[in-house]
Parts: C-alpha cells; sequence; structure tokens
C-alpha cells in the first residue's frame, strides 16, 4: 500500500515555485528521509501532504484520500511543525489535556508512560524544559495520536548530539512497536542515516531522488579512472555527479556492477555521498525560477 502519493505536485508562491513537478509514491511502514538544504522545499511538501496549503498543481494523497477533501484522513496522521509547536505557559500535563481533547483516539496511558519514562515532569511549565525534553513532548504528543502516518519537520533542529539520538531513539521505538510510516525532514543525513530506510532528496523545489536507500546504495557506484577514459564512461552511463582533475576523474554513475576497462576502480557509494551527488548535479538548485506559462 502506498501511504503518500504526490502527482505533480506543485505549489508557487507569486512568481517562483517552492515545489515543483513532485512525483512521489512511498509505500506504507517505511521510515522516509526527507533530505535538502534550506529552502528546497521540505515543509511546503510536508504542509502540502497535511492540507495546510493547498497544491498549485497536482495531487497530493496521504492514506488514500486528499486531506482537504476527507477530514477524516486527519485523525490517522499527525504533523510535528518546525520548531516543537508547544505552549510555553502549559505545564506537561496540560499539554496533554490538550492533546486528549483535539484527538478523539488520544492514548493518554501512552503520553504518561512515555513522559515518565523519559523522566520530563507533567507539572513542569513546557517553556522551562530543556530544548531536548520539549522535543520528546512535541513527539509524545504526536505518538499519543496514535497515527499510521507521522511527518515531523526537522524534529532534530537544534538539538544537541545527546538529545539527537534519544529523540530518534524513542522514534524509533515507536516505530518499532506500532509499524507506522514516518516521514521526517532533515538537512542533516547523518542524523537519518541509522534509521531511515526510504530517501526522498529535493533540491530547489524539484525530487532529484527518492527510493529504497538499500536498492539505491546498490544501484550507484562510484568510479575512480583516468580523465582521459571519463567522457566515454558518463556518455555511456547515467553519471550523476562528475569531478575531474587533469589526471583523475571520479564519477557517481547510477550502474551496480558497469563493465569497465581496468583502469578504472569502482566502489559502493555512501548515503551521505549520494545525497550530496544528487544535490551538485547540475540541473538542481535551479529554484526560485520564473513562472512558465505552460505550466499554469
Ligand atoms: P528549510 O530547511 O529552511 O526549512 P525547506 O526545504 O523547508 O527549507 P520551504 O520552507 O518549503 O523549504 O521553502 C521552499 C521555497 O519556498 C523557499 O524558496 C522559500 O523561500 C519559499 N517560500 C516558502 N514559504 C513561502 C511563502 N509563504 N511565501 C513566499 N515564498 C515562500
Amino acid at each position: 500500500m502506498t501511504v503518500l502519493t504526490a502527482t505533480g505536485l506543485g505549489k508557487r508562491y507569486r512568481r517562483s515555485w517552492a515545489l515543483r513537478d513532485c512525483t512521489l509514491a512511498v509505500p506504507a511502514g517505511r521510515v522516509v528521509a526527507l533530505v535538502g538544504p534550506n529552502g528546497a522545499g521540505k515543509t511546503t511538501l510536508l504542509h502540502l501532504a497535511v492540507g495546510l496549503l493547498t497544491p498549485t498543481a497536482g495531487t497530493v494523497e496521504v492514506l488514500g484520500a486528499t486531506v482537504d477533501r476527507d477530514r477524516r484522513t486527519l485523525a490517522r496522521i499527525a504533523f510535528l511543525a518546525q520548531g516543537k509547536p508547544l505552549y510555553d505557559g502549559f505545564s506537561v500535563a496540560e499539554m496533554l489535556t490538550f492533546g486528549r481533547r483535539m484527538n478523539p483516539g488520544w492514548d493518554q496511558e501512552l503520553a504518561v508512560t512515555r513522559l515518565g519514562e523519559l523522566g520530563i515532569p507533567l507539572d513542569r511549565k513546557v517553556g522551562k524544559l530543556s530544548g531536548g525534553q520539549q522535543a520528546q513532548v512535541a513527539l509524545t504528543v504526536a505518538l499519543a495520536k496514535r497515527p499510521e502516518l507521522l511527518l515531523l519537520d526537522e524534529p532534530l533542529a537544534n538539538l544537541d548530539p545527546l538529545a539527537r539520538h534519544e529523540v530518534m531513539r524513542g522514534l524509533m521505538a515507536a516505530v518499532a512497536e506500532t509499524g507506522m510510516t514516518v516521514v521526517l525532514s532533515s538537512h542533516v543525513v547523518s542524523d537519518l542515516e541509522n534509521t531511515c530506510d526510504w530517501l526522498v532528496v529535493l533540491n530547489g523545489g524539484r525530487v532529484q531522488v527518492s527510493g529504497d536507500i538499500e536498492e539505491l546504495l546498490t544501484a550507484h557506484r562510484l568510479l575512480t579512472g583516468p580523465a582521459e577514459l571519463a567522457d566515454g564512461v558518463a556518455g555511456r552511463l547515467t553519471t550523476v555527479d562528475d569531478k575531474r582533475t587533469d589526471r583523475q576523474a571520479t564519477l557517481l554513475v547510477r550502474a551496480d556492477a558497469p563493465a569497465l576497462d581496468p583502469r578504472w576502480t569502482a566502489r559502493p557509494v555512501g548515503l551521505e555521498e549520494l545525497v550530496l551527488a544528487y544535490l551538485r548535479r547540475p540541473d538542481a538548485a535551479t529554484l526560485p525560477r520564473p513562472m512558465l506559462a505552460s505550466t499554469r
């Protein structure tokens, strides 16, 4: 089953496209890394998915429905917006009461148990908690909704490495227990490396690559060889990244076991290398761009 489907999805602000021609299909049960630099369109994609924005072009469906047409879908998804959206003047307990009133499927026991395990006092004002604790409260509120799809916009921003690790650990424990689908955005690939199994790279409002992380890593190779042979290889294989000096060429190509002249070496790529290669592609980062008449 596909949990998040975007087809030709686009969002335009005045003359600039924040997201353009976005076509994606994320299967159920995946933990998706939505990565890209600042301004890539990550927040825009998430807001379109949860119905906070309406598309300028195309469609987006979550759990088989368009959120703005079928409000019941909202009860099955949770969205944690950027910057830990909590009320500083509320106590943690009041935050939970708020969550319970807003969400019919609210699991108070889950929330209280989780916060107890984390040692976060229910009577403490949210504004008085550390950044890591606030992130955990926000995540707890999202999890207590018992969503089938959880979308998190930069949940690790401004956290120290230990807090980042703790938040990811809590999230992964919840995924293991419930099998829910998670989409989390970040511009730090290393935060997501060991936890995500699906990758979506956005840049300049466009999807650069999307797919199962294992399959993507298996399907790419980093080739190193003599610069004078590089044009031939680059012309024959799908080249994602091409770096050359006078003597040597380093090509990141889409091919699992390319047949090559013995002067080339081929090695597997890591996730960060793969993401950077797609971000460096010449057609990447071309937005904001003027609106094109044909896309209206
Ligand atoms: P970040 O990592 O900084 O949060 P992002 O990948 O989430 O970035 P978006 O916030 O989706 O990126 O923004 C994509 C583009 O759309 C940017 O160029 C941004 O300036 C533009 N944009 C976003 N919201 C608006 C708005 N309300 N009005 C005009 N332009 C906007």
